[in-house]
């Protein structure tokens, strides 16, 4: 991919995003299954209907930009999913297990939230207002599950309390 432009690169950044999300949206149900409490099955579910919704969105801005958002594979994405993935095969106790999990998606919360600060950047001081907007409400969910997982795992004292 040649990278001559800041839309080049803003280009090169949505489709490593596009990556990503496709990616969460088959790790998710997996989380949400192997969580053990109600209120961090019910947050994973939650954020996959909005991982649905934040694909939608960056389609719409491949659309703005007359591109293709397929061509990249989040790599760092294997990685972390792969990280989610290695937990659900240790044998855990059940609450410490929903501590891994919230960790583990905290991790790809901060990942997208680097991410879409970034692309959402790059739109504004290309003066694309529309896809910065567009961007800028996915940031803010992102930003929203991260603390929202941070509660959650502020919640779970009954760990603190048996160590
Ligand atoms: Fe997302
Ligand atoms: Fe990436
Ligand atoms: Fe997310």
């Amino acid at each position: 991919m040649k990278l001559d432009t800041l839309r080049d690169l803003l280009v090169a950044e949505l489709k490593d995003i596009y990556s990503a999300e496709n990616q969460i949206l088959k790790a998710l149900p997996k989380m949400a299954g192997a969580a053990t409490s109600t209120q961090l099955k019910t947050a994973f579910e939650t954020h996959l209907k909005e991982t649905e919704g934040q694909v939608k969105r960056l389609e719409q801005v491949f659309e703005k930009l007359g591109r293709s958002p397929s061509g990249k594979t989040c790599k760092a994405m294997q990685g972390l999913v792969e990280e989610g993935n290695e937990l659900l095969k240790e044998d855990a106790d059940p609450e410490v297990l929903d501590a891994a999990l919230i960790a583990a998606a905290q991790k790809v919360e901060h990942y997208e939230i680097a991410s879409y600060g970034t692309v959402r950047t790059y739109a504004a001081q290309l003066g694309d207002a529309d896809i910065c907007a567009l961007l800028q409400q996915t940031l803010d969910e992102e930003g929203a599950t991260d603390k929202k997982l941070t509660q959650l795992a502020e919640g779970c004292v009954n760990l603190a309390a048996a160590a």
